[in-house]
């Protein structure tokens, strides 16, 4: 059995997700959908997010009313009389609990409000993708993945109880898929053990469908995109990519890792660690061959693989008594990082200094120099980017690095990684 993740742009539109039916279904057996918000609601929702902690109540609502009627919109495109009203039903129900959600945000508990709110957006589109899949007679279930995804209360990213949620995960999904019916549940949202809603970062709707695979034993994973496969580099900011047809975990984990956008990082640990291969597949196309992640098919050569990964910053970290970096302060700004929770990209240390390259995300870089600067002294580079390169030669690199000023550099043999301005 596979597992069919549709992501924002596959249902951008009402067109789109009714292009998606012969895709859906000319598949045989059963068949677990994990879809997205519908293009880009997710951004919306986090607008709506910022006016509702900030007690902008009538504008919180009048942006949430406006999103509503674009969710009925879509749906009554879609859907004849009959299966418009249900669909309708189940949505209010959704209403009522995204507008309980705006009344109770809090900035005081930012992230949780967040979860509460942001969730909506797959809970919407989901039901109407069912609603359109059942008018098309086809045998489906709809699956409040909130039930089955039980995490941590990390909100905004949100951590999997895999026992707990393999549990859940059989007994509702599983049991469905064994009456051979099509599962359509949400991509990126979970909850906590007490109920309330969770999200796992975001893009993660592909890291739900792999750790949904792997729970279910799944055969494989197709993610449906609107490019025909993996690419060594990204077109929009690269010209002359070449498309890859079979690529191997270790090498995916690294690029999306370093910030390639193709999928989510998270996803490909389930996905190994199951051996569930990973299909990247054309929903404009459905023909094309698309491109296959899977085990290492031994000696693959790869062109130069490249992830430019912007809005970072560089952060040096200095001892203030000329004692060097070894294991005490090593060990103690470790931790910082570790208690903020900030993903260090990159990591350099000499005698006495030491150097991250971060994502520059205020919540994070703030916190962190105010916690690094007790102890030491700080200094940082905004507007940086992070250049990966795997398999590079130097050429390629010379080539990507010329308009540059190069700030740190790092090379081992298959990786060259550069932190530039
Ligand atoms: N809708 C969420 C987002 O845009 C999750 C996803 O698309 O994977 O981040
Ligand atoms: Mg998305």
């Amino acid at each position: 059995m596979k597992v069919y993740k549709f992501g924002g742009a596959s249902i951008a539109d009402a067109g789109r997700m009714a292009a998606l039916l012969p895709i859906i279904s000319e598949e045989q057996e059963p068949l677990l959908i994990v879809i997205s918000a519908m293009g880009k609601t997710t951004n919306a929702l986090e607008r709506i997010v910022q006016c509702a902690v900030n007690k902008e109540y009538p504008e919180a609502y009048k942006l949430g009313n406006e999103l509503k009627q674009q969710h009925l919109e879509y749906a009554e495109k879609l859907l004849v009389a009959d299966n418009y009203a249900q669909t309708k039903g189940a949505m209010e129900v959704l209403f009522v609990e995204f507008d309980e959600a705006i009344k109770k945000a809090d900035s005081k508990r930012f992230d949780y409000s967040y979860d509460q709110i942001v969730c909506m957006g797959e809970l919407f589109s989901s039901c109407i993708l069912h609603g359109y899949l059942a008018q098309n007679n086809l045998s489906t279930t709809w699956v409040d993945v909130r039930k089955v995804l039980i995490t941590d209360n990390t909100y905004r990213d949100a951590v999997v109880d895999w026992n707990w949620s393999a549990l859940q995960a059989e007994a509702t999904i599983g049991r469905e898929l064994k009456k051979k019916k099509i599962v359509v549940t949400q991509g990126f949202i979970g909850a906590t053990a007490a109920g309330d809603s969770v999200t796992l970062g975001r893009e993660g709707s592909d890291y739900t469908a792999a750790v949904l695979a792997a729970m279910l034993h799944m055969d494989s994973v197709t993610i449906w995109k609107d490019v025909d496969g993996f690419r060594n580099a990204d077109p929009k900011l690269f010209p002359g990519t070449v498309k890859i047809n079979a690529i191997s975990y270790a090498e995916v984990i690294e690029m999306a890792f370093y910030g390639a956008q193709i999928i989510h990082p998270k996803t490909i640990k389930p996905l190994h660690n199951n051996n569930i291969p990973l299909y990247v597949k054309c929903f404009l196309d459905k023909k094309l061959s698309g491109s296959v992640i899977k085990a290492d098919a031994g000696d693959v050569h790869y062109p130069p693989m490249i992830v430019l990964k912007d809005k970072q910053v560089l952060v040096q970290v200095t001892t203030r008594d000329f004692s060097f970096i070894t294991e005490d302060n090593l060990s103690k700004l470790y931790s910082i990082f570790h208690d903020l929770k900030v993903k260090i990209n990159l990591i350099q240390n000499a005698a006495i200094s030491f150097v991250a390259c971060i994502d520059n995300r205020d919540d994070k870089v703030t916190p962190l120099i105010q916690a690094l600067s007790k102890d030491y002294k700080v200094t940082i580079n905004e507007q940086v980017s992070l250049l990966t390169v795997r398999h590079f030669n130097l050429a390629v690199v010379e080539d990507l690095t010329k308009y540059h000023t190069i700030l740190l550099r790092q090379e081992t043999r298959k990786t060259l990684q550069v932190v530039m301005k």
